[in-house]
């Protein structure tokens, strides 16, 4: 297999090639040249496999430059501190599925991206010798994912900026309490914008990128959306199994289009409409909302929210989704980006409404509603949700109609216990392992919102 660019301007690369990657060198975002479509007999030989076997089998078709002996070990190796033996437990709630896929060490999904991606990272690192300073800032779940992905490994270093004393306390501990020396946290005395920002403007210094191989860790990166392919055809296997039918249902709480994009890769991959929808769930930071149902593609303000995971003005893979939707023409795609980019609005008639509805249907739940929902789902069933979950939940019962409806629930609800224990109107207790956090010694840097101040920093500090 090898990689394209959503904006055609980039001779085809391998997979290996794509890892240290974010946006394509023409501005475009990275891409398989096909999406493998898989016969009857492929797929008859996947339901057996346990989840790391399945991950194996599926990262076959697109990695063709790592000798399957390596991509074993790197599998293992990445899972191997997942509390659940099935990495992703599907569990039957009532008329629904939930697909825990918060079973990883920062108790959210992003781990079974990031764990992979940090030993993928180490893996090509020792192979040529290269060392890399991670730099990037979070509100919270990329951050501690992100942290926890390359804590320890070798030629690797990570800087993670957040805003010194707004993200909540579950998610600034578990950054702040990982002791591996080659973990930095720098708590910087503003807002996350002011967090964005610095990084933005480090990474704009080509000379300062250069000297320290700048590295960052975003959401379009290939090899995570690749990873989070898997657990769709986990889930799909594991329902079709139980409910003895061929086709479900998949809800996905949505913010920048990556999860949701490795769910459409999987429905194309399984082909004949086994995934029948997916149901793409947003808070009310709606873009993608708008856009499955009215065709309106148009920058908003961000609303910070009860599900701070999913608050996004754009949607940093939506990209991808584009090239398939114009059937795989960049040209059009370099059109309607750049169109974007000028009016920050894209409109599409009824007719590319109605196509793109035979992939997905969408659904905008508000903190009041999500509050009901975990409330509702509790009392009704006894099972907790996080808010994240909560919206696509929602969304899911909406939209079930006779299909067994997969929800993926994306972070474990201790990850935020205020809202939760406001939703329920009671305390929630948290797990055992999340309570050790509270008595961990901390260690971060508190600096200003000043750029120079964070690149002397990073100076003293970097690996080389
Ligand atoms: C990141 C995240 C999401 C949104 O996923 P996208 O890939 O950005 O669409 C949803 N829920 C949680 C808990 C997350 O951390």
């Amino acid at each position: 297999m090898e990689y394209i660019s959503t904006r055609g301007e980039m001779s085809k690369i391998k997979f290996k090639d794509t890892v240290f990657e974010g946006l394509a060198p023409d501005g475009g975002l990275i891409l398989p040249e096909k999406i493998p479509q898989l016969s009857e007999r492929e797929i008859e030989k996947l339901k057996k496999l346990n989840y790391q076997e399945l991950a194996l089998e599926i990262f076959k078709y697109y990695v063709s430059d790592i000798p399957e002996n390596e991509l074993i070990e790197i599998i293992q190796r990445a899972y191997a501190n997942f509390r659940a033996r099935d990495i992703t437990p599907i569990i039957k709630i009532g008329d629904i599925y939930i697909l825990e896929l918060f079973h990883g060490p920062t108790w959210a999904f992003k781990d079974i991206a990031l764990q992979f991606l940090g030993v993928l990272f180490e893996k090509l690192l020792l192979e040529t010798g290269k060392k890399i300073n991670i730099l990037g800032a979070t509100s919270g779940d990329t951050g501690s994912a992100a942290i926890y992905g390359v804590k320890g490994k070798k030629n690797i270093a990570i800087f993670i900026l957040h805003p010194y004393k707004r993200v909540s306390q579950v998610q600034a501990l578990m950054m702040t309490t990982v002791a591996d020396p080659n973990v930095f946290n720098l708590a910087i005395k503003g807002t996350f914008d002011d967090c964005q920002a610095i990084v933005k403007t480090i990474f704009m210094d080509l000379n300062f990128k250069r000297k320290y191989n700048l590295t960052a860790i975003n959401s379009i990166n290939w090899a995570r959306v690749m990873a989070q392919i898997v657990y769709y055809f986990w889930a799909y296997f594991r329902v079709t199994e139980i409910e003895k039918v061929e086709q479900v249902r998949i809800a996905v709480p949505t913010g920048n289009f990556g999860d949701i994009f490795a769910g459409y890769l999987a429905k194309r991959m399984l082909g004949d409409k086994r995934i029948e929808k997916l149901i793409l769930a947003t808070n009310e930071n709606d873009i993608l909302y708008r856009f499955v149902n009215y065709g309106d593609y148009s920058v908003t303000t961000v609303k910070p929210t009860i599900s701070p995971s999913m608050d996004i003005q754009i949607a940093s893979n939506f990209e991808r989704y584009l090239y398939y939707f114009y059937n795989e023409d960049s040209n059009k795609v370099k059109e309607a980006m750049e169109k974007f980019v000028k009016e920050k609005a894209l409109k599409f008639s009824e007719e590319e409404i109605k196509r793109v509805q035979e992939d997905f249907f969408s659904e905008r739940v508000t903190e009041k509603e999500t509050y009901k929902m975990i409330k509702d789902f509790y009392e009704k069933t006894g099972y907790i949700l996080d808010p994240h979950t909560a919206v696509g939940v929602r969304a899911g019962f909406r939209f079930k109609e006779n299909y067994p409806m997969i929800c993926l629930a994306t972070a474990h609800p201790a990850k935020f216990p205020d809202t939760v224990s406001k939703a329920l109107g009671f305390e929630i207790d948290l797990p055992e392992e999340i309570e050790k956090f509270f008595s961990l010694p901390q260690r971060y840097e508190v600096l200003p919102a000043d750029i120079e101040k964070v690149k002397e920093f990073i100076n003293q500090k970097a690996i080389q």
